[in-house]
């Protein structure tokens, strides 16, 4: 790397051990760096992180896996067989949708089966739902490679075939409609519109806002397929974890990074953590941006500041260790609301939640059975939430659980409070203090807006070398595909650079 100090020159940071963090850190292993990560939590993982007990474990984030090939690919760059170590499963069906009416639709991952029964339950003709996920899958197929897998808005790349068939193609991207409106025109039924519409939330945004291109999301999990690790969420986290630690990545829990050190002509040089300095050549941040820039970097650097109505939604979650099964709930279950547009009118305006929420029940012990124990459940509940700006968070949590607790019991038919042995639960504010998320944000900025793709922060900033930027606040965004793709981009960034 031509401006390094050479005794430096192998030696890489990374700070947080979230999934792009971890991912970073092993492909910077991969490529000869020693490598350090410095996590100011005890365990890695950040939102991608477990609950265990009295028997039950919950995964605290994510649910939702798509994409696995992109963490099975990170055993290839050490030879190993990613098999000997992780195992996951493709979902059936991916999603189990209440809506208000008493209808019940299963979102079968075979598009045929699920376009067969939306027809049968909702009376949306099948060929609506199949021609949908066709042009979804050309728009993936059309755009994947340049939003996704590259490097963004980088002028040398302008000129490759992939980033000239999508200028070429501009028109095709759907982005001057919003996702809500492309499914208006696309669905005749309002179930079929709200299933499809929901997709925006996948990166945290608002499908009567969102450009219609996050219409390619419903390909992911209708086309290409909804998965499920053996173990649980939680083990893509501890798979990776192990994987860098064999590899010979060292990490240092409980240490949190205060400062990116940078030299006289702002190149970064190392980190200051809570054990001191620590020098290196490359340093990676998976911290949120909104952090780095508001706490770590010099004050001449530049401030980046990023406005509330920029971000994605937040979330509110209860644990609920259930003490008897509920056969009528599938691994992955939504209750509607029962007016969609006014859910995110409260969301995104009022940085309120409505009291008609959304819900997810997430149930892992379908999937995993030592979740929970024997006649037991392990749910994950959860509503779309907005971001911090103060609100009164204890008394927001009272509300939604009551309304929470009579909606499920309506969809159900049960006294589900009775069933309830233990909680926990988790709010914008939780999210924040335990991920450092700017204003418990999940996906870093939303997509709300035509030009939001561009406005996320780039992997590396010309003006800090040697500084480089994963996880789900920069480009491509937030989720775990995006994240572990982030990593695979700042690794191409520093090759090209060490060059
Ligand atoms: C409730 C919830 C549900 C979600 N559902 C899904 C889903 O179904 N599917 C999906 O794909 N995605 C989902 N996501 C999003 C997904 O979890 C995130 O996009 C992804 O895990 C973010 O990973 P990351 O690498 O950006 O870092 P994070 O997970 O944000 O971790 C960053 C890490 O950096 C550490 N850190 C920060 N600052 C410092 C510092 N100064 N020094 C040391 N350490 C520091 C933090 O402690 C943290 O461990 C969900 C998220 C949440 C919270």
């Amino acid at each position: 790397m031509r401006y390094m100090d050479s005794n430096l020159n192998r030696k890489a940071v990374v700070i947080g051990a979230g999934i792009a963090g971890i991912a970073s850190a092993i492909r910077l292993r991969a490529m000869g760096f020693d490598t350090v990560v410095f996590e100011k939590n005890p365990y890695p993982g950040g939102k991608l992180s477990e609950l265990r007990r009295e028997g039950f474990r919950f995964d605290r984030g994510p649910s939702l896996f798509t994409l696995p090939e992109l963490v099975t690919g990170l055993f290839g760059l050490f030879g190993e067989d990613w098999r000997d170590h992780f195992s996951y499963q493709r979902l059936d069906n991916v999603c189990r949708y209440f809506f208000q009416d008493g209808k019940v639709l299963n979102a079968w991952s075979d598009p045929e089966r699920f376009a067969a029964e939306a027809y049968a339950v909702t009376g949306e003709p099948s060929g609506h739902i199949l021609r949908y996920l066709a042009a979804a899958e050309r728009l993936y197929n059309l755009t994947s490679e340049v939003f996704i897998f590259s490097p963004f808005l980088k002028p040398a790349m302008l000129f490759r075939p992939e980033y000239l068939k999508v200028l070429v193609n501009l028109h095709r991207l759907d982005a001057f409609t919003s996702l809500h409106d492309r499914n208006m025109g696309s669905f005749i039924k309002n179930e079929m519109v709200c299933i499809f519409d929901r997709f925006a939330t996948y990166n945290g945004s608002d499908p009567y806002r969102a450009p219609a291109t996050l219409k390619m999301i419903s390909h992911l999990e209708h086309n290409t397929g909804a998965f499920f690790p053996e173990g649980g969420m939680y083990r893509i986290t501890g798979a990776l974890y192990e994987l860098a630690v064999r590899q010979g990545v060292s990490f240092r829990f409980n240490n949190q990074v205060c400062q990116v050190v940078t030299d006289s002509r702002g190149r970064a040089t190392g980190v200051n953590a809570q054990d001191g300095f620590e020098p290196a050549g490359v340093v990676v941040s998976d911290a949120d941006t909104g952090a780095i820039y508001g706490a770590l970097l010099p004050e001449k650097l530049l401030k980046r500041p990023v406005r509330t109505g920029d971000l994605s939604s937040s979330a509110m979650i209860f644990y609920w260790a259930i003490g008897r099964r509920f056969p009528e709930l599938d691994v992955h279950n939504i209750l509607f609301s029962g007016d969609y547009r006014k859910e995110f009118r409260y969301l995104f305006s009022n940085g309120m939640i409505f009291d008609d929420p959304t819900i997810y029940i997430f149930v892992s012990s379908r999937q995993v059975p030592g979740d929970a124990p024997e006649g037991a459940e392990n749910w994950f509940v959860m509503v779309n939430a907005p971001v911090d700006s103060g609100q009164d968070w204890t008394l927001m949590r009272e509300r939604v659980r009551e309304t929470v607790i009579r909606k499920i019991n309506r969809f159900l038919a049960t006294d589900i409070k009775s069933h309830i042995m233990f909680e926990d639960h988790l709010d914008p504010r939780g999210i924040m203090a335990q991920t450092s998320s700017l204003q418990g944000a999940l996906y870093g900025l939303s997509s709300n807006g035509r030009l939001a793709a561009f406005r996320r922060h780039p992997n590396k900033r010309r003006r800090i070398p040697g500084l480089y930027f994963a996880g789900g606040s920069v480009h491509p965004g937030g989720g775990i595909p995006l994240c572990l793709s982030s990593a695979q981009i700042v690794a191409s960034e520093i090759q090209e650079d060490l060059r």
